[in-house]
């Protein structure tokens, strides 16, 4: 041995020390039964093909590191995965971590490229699956430079080297050590005794590898070889858990950082999802845009729900407030927050019904409010043989910061009805349901279709038809009661004066028009039509004429006619005087004025009320431990 060769060994020892020294985030573990993780890096596909499945033969999941810059080529530890088998990763339960984005080496290169290289890798991950985040990392081919180790800890919950050895008493959650399986796979009784002293030590043993397949790369292992280490894991008496599983099993600090969305994600890609005859679940989702002033009272009223099994999703459709910030105050297991660039309503709600599990759907507009019991009563009615085909409904009151004072004003849409006649009565008397009074099932969502991303306004209208159209008809349920939140300048009595908002009213119209008639075309259907778009046509008059010519043209197809709209006596002198437009905007400028000035004197009285200590929404209960205040 020479100098040169004592030098390297020493170089080589330096290297596999001097970052486990600094930047350590230690943590005493002593768990009840120790623990075993099985990780991959890089990840070849028999990783997860070969690999995976074992894993899954014995109930198990693993942990695999993705370098994403490496998918689908061919590399030293065989082929890469391909994007879809992210889907199978989480499909069969297994965990994503993050190696870096081009695999650079951990030791040879400058700690600013390192952290680059992650950042691209987690940038990577977003363009590919929004929800997924990395939540642990493995240093790819050496052990990291310490001041690598110190820029990229607060990434991620653990960080994972090698070092051939197991993790015991106070443990460095920066630089876990980890089990090469490949160096001993000639030689399964180190492996075995290993798992013999990771039982007698109580420790957290990580073994990890690359390939499997029946001709490994040096870096991998065969098929027959896992299998036989996996078994005597699990006959050890381990528990075996993937790597960020394993550290909240631990109770690590930062653990609670998990965010639910991924957890959602591996749940909501799940195949066979599970018709289960127990209690339903029923997911509460919330899209928001700018609704700092009410999002924390809409989400108090999600979390006091009395039906125990629920999931409650908000989607914030980029807002320019806080909005986003005070709902993630409120995140935890059942309450899953995410965010998108601006994209409107309906695309906003097809996100939260993309990202929910429930077997009935509660839609909830960030500023309204449900009564506690509300889903309970209506699931309440369903009983045993719940025919997932009726649509539950229930009460809707009016207000705009007392909900004490919420006017409930029955109509005739308030009953059981079959979906040609609770379409008739909405048409013909132009009455409507609040979004939130409805609890529809997944099949029922489902048979409905998406929302109408073309619906600028009156899109709940538009949607909550074709979901009547489907269903077996409206099962109304007295008691439960929703508290609709209205300003009214924001309701259809206002369109403004932006085109697209007529086109797509008119739009909606017509649909509903197609949605009746198909239903059943008769003169008491045909008339409803006309008297619908009778009272509608003011939104257009004067101002967009070719929508009247066509609405006239659609009255003449139906057999009618339409009149020219009705002004309040009150505007009609100022019609004879100045003509439609002028008397139309005064109407609606009166209306704003009447309505701000409700608006102010209610909040003022609010507010007096609720430093006399009443509560901002309608709970019945004081406490309830679901309800985590803000941090
Ligand atoms: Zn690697």
């Amino acid at each position: 041995m020479g100098n040169r060769s004592l030098w390297s060994r020493l170089a080589g020892y330096y290297r596999r020390r001097a970052a486990s020294l600094v930047f350590r985030r230690s943590f005493l573990i002593s768990p009840q039964q120790p623990l075993i993780s099985f990780t991959f890096d890089d990840f070849p596909r028999s990783a997860l093909v070969a690999g995976g499945a074992i894993l899954n033969r014995f109930g198990l999941a693993g942990t695999f590191y993705a370098a994403l810059n490496l998918v689908g080529k061919e590399t030293a530890s065989g082929q890469i995965f391909c994007l879809d088998d992210l889907t199978t990763l989480f499909e069969q339960g297994h965990e994503l971590g993050c190696h870096t984005f081009s695999h650079c080496d951990s030791w040879n290169t400058d700690p600013r490229t390192f952290e680059d290289s992650i950042a691209k890798n987690r940038a990577a991950l977003k363009g590919i699956l929004p929800d997924a985040e990395f939540m642990s990392f493995s240093y790819p081919i050496e052990m990291p430079r310490p001041l690598t180790k110190g820029r990229i800890a607060p990434y991620f919950l653990s960080c994972r080297g090698g070092g051939q050895t197991i993790n015991t008493g106070r443990i460095d959650l920066n630089q876990l050590s980890a089990y090469f399986l490949e160096k001993s796979r000639d030689n399964i009784q180190a492996v075995k005794d290993l798992i013999d002293r990771n039982q007698q030590e109580r420790g957290w043993l990580i073994f990890a590898t690359h390939d499997i397949s029946d001709s490994p790369t040096q870096f991998g292992c065969t098929p027959e070889f896992f299998e036989h280490v996996v078994r005597y894991a699990v006959s050890s008496g381990a528990h075996i858990l993937p790597v960020v599983k394993a550290i909240e099993a631990l109770g690590a600090p930062g653990c609670e950082r998990v965010r639910p969305s991924r957890r959602l994600i591996q749940a909501g890609v799940r195949v066979n999802r599970k018709s289960t005859k127990t209690t339903p679940l029923v997911s509460i989702l919330i899209p928001a845009f700018n609704a700092q002033e009410w999002i924390a009272d809409t989400l108090r009223s999600a979390i006091a729900q009395t039906w125990e099994r629920k999931e409650i999703i908000v989607v914030d459709d980029g807002s320019t407030d806080r909005t986003l910030a005070i709902a993630r105050q409120f995140e935890s297991d059942c309450v899953c927050i995410v965010t998108h660039k601006n994209q409107g309503a309906a695309s906003t709600r097809n996100r939260a019904f993309s990202l929910c599990r429930g077997d009935y759907i509660q839609w909830l507009d960030a500023d309204d409010l449900l009564a506690p019991d509300k889903i309970a009563r209506q699931l309440a009615v369903l009983g045993q043989n719940g025919d997932r085909k009726t649509l539950l409904s229930s009460e809707f009151g009016q207000f705009m910061y007392q909900w004490q004072r919420a006017h409930f004003v029955r109509t005739c849409l308030w009953e059981d009805l079959s979906p040609v006649e609770w379409i008739l009565r909405k048409m013909g008397q132009n009455l409507y349901m609040q979004t939130a009074t409805w609890l529809v099932s997944r099949e029922l969502s489902e048979a409905a279709g998406p929302w109408d991303t073309r619906m600028l306004s009156d899109d709940d209208g538009e949607y909550f038809c074709r979901v009547i159209l489907k269903s077996s008809g409206t099962r109304f349920v007295s008691g439960a009661k929703v508290y609709y939140r209205s300003f009214r300048s924001g309701s259809l009595a206002y369109l403004g004066r932006s085109h697209l908002k007529f086109e797509a009213f008119w739009l909606s119209m017509h649909l509903h028009t197609r949605y009746l008639l198909s239903l059943e075309d008769t003169a008491r259907t045909r008339e409803a039509c006309l008297l619908y778009m009778q009272r509608n046509m003011i939104h257009f008059y004067p101002e967009r004429a070719d929508i009247v010519r066509q609405a006239e043209q659609l009255a003449r197809d139906l057999g009618g006619e339409l009149r020219p709209p009705y002004l309040s006596w009150k505007y009609s002198w100022i019609r004879r005087a100045f003509g439609w437009t002028i008397a139309k905007n005064t109407a609606l400028e009166m209306r704003k004025i009447k309505w701000s000035l409700e608006k102010s004197l209610d909040k003022r009285i609010f507010q007096v009320r609720n430093r006399n200590g009443r509560s901002a929404i309608p709970y019945t209960r004081v406490a309830l431990s679901s309800d985590t205040p803000p941090r």
